[in-house]
């Protein structure tokens, strides 16, 4: 397959790799939004987070917890984003899953993720938004 994260775990492109095991494969992203920036990606190709099964998932983000705890250890962090570009329209640009996890520090913008998409719609149909999504997990 096509796919440049798929060739960087196949170690046909070179990554600066942190970490890997069965599941996933942890690099630092070339283009960081800050010292530290990580990106973790499940070894198993799947384009979206929602193309993935829950037990992929779950492999994913149990390695991406650990990863976030020894780079917050390591790099003597006090926070970070942990966040996945789910689809081209949320700004995703390698169609292969991946997790960011961007190390935050003091006086760094202090953005959060609420930040992304500021379009404060209306909450009066809050009742019934909840009503349809709780519905279909029937
Ligand atoms: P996304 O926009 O969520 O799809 O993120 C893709 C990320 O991959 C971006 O942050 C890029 O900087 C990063 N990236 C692209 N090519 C490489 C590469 N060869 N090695 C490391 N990171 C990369
Ligand atoms: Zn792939």
């Amino acid at each position: 397959m096509d796919c440049l994260f798929c060739k960087i775990v196949a170690g046909e492109i070179p990554s600066h790799k942190v970490y890997e095991d069965e599941f996933v494969y942890a690099f630092l992203d070339i283009f960081p939004c800050s010292e530290g920036h990580t990106i973790v990606l499940p070894k198993k190709h799947f384009d979206r987070f929602t193309d993935m099964e829950g037990k992929d998932a779950s492999a994913l983000f149990t390695s991406v917890n650990k990863i976030s705890k020894v780079l917050e250890n390591t790099l003597k962090l006090e926070g970070m984003n942990v966040g996945i570009n789910n689809g081209e329209i949320a700004g995703q640009t390698v169609p292969h899953v991946h997790v960011h996890i961007i190390p935050r520090r003091a006086g760094d913008g202090e953005g959060n993720m609420h930040t992304i998409v500021e379009l404060n719609p209306s909450t009066d149909n809050l009742p019934e938004l909840a009503k349809t999504i709780s519905k279909s997990f029937d």
